[in-house]
């Protein structure tokens, strides 16, 4: 990697059950409910010179439960709310796909849905990141497992405030 510029710091964040209260194939803004600290929490690695990248399964594109638009539309809604606080998602990256399903497109088996590392690999191949200083945060195994795969280190969220986890984390360096 000498001669290169050193990348910026990403913080990779899982949306339903990290972002919002995973009410199960969300796709409605009306039934988004943000995480107790989770505007502030990405609005606190946006001043900290981090890169915020949301990475998500959305099998319920291939299970015919809601299309695409929809949710690339919530992602924007999502945004939208944030940047009332002055926060904002540098890139939302999901996985549509499902082994099974109606919506046959989509019906695969990928390298994309997490515990599959397809969604960070993405973004590592996209952006001059710092993969050292990177990190996600999730509240499900496959997560962890995602971030494993992808080199970086990953924390496991399970209730509470999300700001205050991140905090708790010591995740964000100089
Ligand atoms: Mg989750
Ligand atoms: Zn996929």
């Amino acid at each position: 990697m000498s001669g290169m510029e050193a990348g910026r710091p990403a913080a990779f964040l899982d949306r339903d059950g990290v972002l919002n209260v995973d009410k199960g194939y969300l796709f409605r803004s009306e039934d988004f409910e943000w995480i107790p600290g989770a505007i502030e929490a990405v609005k606190r690695l946006n001043d900290r010179g981090y890169l915020v990248f949301v990475v998500t399964n959305q099998s319920g594109v291939a299970r015919g439960y809601y299309g695409e638009e929809d949710v690339i539309r919530l992602h924007n809604w999502m945004n939208g709310e944030l940047a009332k606080h002055g926060a904002h998602i540098d890139k939302f990256y999901y996985c549509p796909h499902y082994t099974e399903g109606p919506a046959s497109g989509y019906v695969k088996a990928c390298q994309c849905r997490k515990p599959l590392p397809g969604l960070i690999l993405a973004a590592l191949a996209e952006w001059n990141l710092d993969r050292e200083k990177s990190f996600l945060i999730g509240d499900k195994d496959s997560d962890i497992a995602a971030a494993a795969a992808a080199g970086i280190k990953g924390y496991k969220f399970a209730a509470g405030n999300l700001a205050e986890f991140l905090q708790a984390t010591n995740a964000i360096r100089e």
